[in-house]
């Protein structure tokens, strides 16, 4: 099932989308509202709007979106970075959360902003040292993320709140995927529909499973918060005007433009 985030006149609520799956098939979808929230036991209310008729939201609202670096060794090359023995974990702030078709606002202190295509795990249930055999249980679903970078900033700064958490860099969505197998499927970034990075989840140094495992170690885990799992090779830079996607094979895409922060 796929559950969207989406305000309509006025009002927010979570949806299953149904209908064609295909790109530019959007037009024919329509959002199933569902009865509270996606956390728990749901039901589907049978009350179907269009997915043209609303605006998309970030499909969940997190405490927290961990960010894990360098774990596709061809994307750590070729920053000249070595794979770290320990995954590279960090935050991005909830203030940095956006949805699909929201602007990236390109931030005055960085004059090179970077695209991050990322499988982003969405947590389903509160939870802490998660066992590796449980792992599927406490994960709600799979969305496309984009850990947009100000790489300058990163290279200058030895933490990375700044490089990576201002406003607007973290875009989520289109929608939730929760019947994803996330083993083995294509991560692709297009800036202006040109193909700029084409990875696969099978190339990750650590698996969700090892990422869960080794972030619950030390935090509790809440429903709607975020991993993000790295990004594959060819990352590059985003310019005022781009418009960056991210599509993840059995989910969907993620679309945003870029522009100056006004
Ligand atoms: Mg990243």
């Amino acid at each position: 099932m796929r559950i969207a985030r989406f305000s309509i006149d006025g009002n927010v609520a979570f949806g299953a989308v149904e209908g064609g799956s295909a790109p530019g098939e959007e037009g024919a979808l329509v959002l199933d509202i569902i009865k509270g929230i996606p956390y728990a036991d749901f039901e589907l209310s049978g009350t179907k709007v269009p997915l043209s008729k609303v605006r998309l939201l970030p499909p969940v609202l997190p405490n927290k979106v961990v960010g894990i670096g360098r774990n596709y060794a061809e994307h750590a090359a070729e920053l000249g970075n070595e794979v770290p023995d320990v995954p590279v974990a960090f935050f991005k702030p909830t203030t940095s959360v956006i949805g699909s078709g929201d602007a990236i606002e390109y931030p005055s202190f960085s004059q090179e902003l970077h695209h991050e295509a990322e499988l982003a795990v969405v947590i389903g249930r509160m939870c802490r040292e998660v066992p590796r055999e449980r792992v599927k249980d406490v994960i709600l679903g799979y969305t496309c993320a984009n850990d947009v970078t100000a790489r300058d900033v990163q290279k200058r700064e030895k933490q990375w709140a700044r490089a990576k958490g201002f406003d607007t860099a973290c875009p989520l969505g289109p929608w939730v995927e929760t019947d994803l197998d996330p083993a083995d499927v294509t991560i692709q970034c297009t800036v202006n529909g040109e193909q700029r990075q084409l990875g696969r989840t099978s190339d990750m140094i650590r698996s969700v499973e090892d990422l869960v495992v080794h972030i619950t170690e030390a935090m509790t885990l809440l429903p709607g918060d975020v991993i993000l799992t790295g990004t594959p090779a060819g990352v590059g830079p985003l310019n005022v005007g781009d418009e960056v996607a991210v599509t993840i094979e059995g989910i969907g895409t993620l679309t945003n433009k870029v522009i100056k922060r006004g």
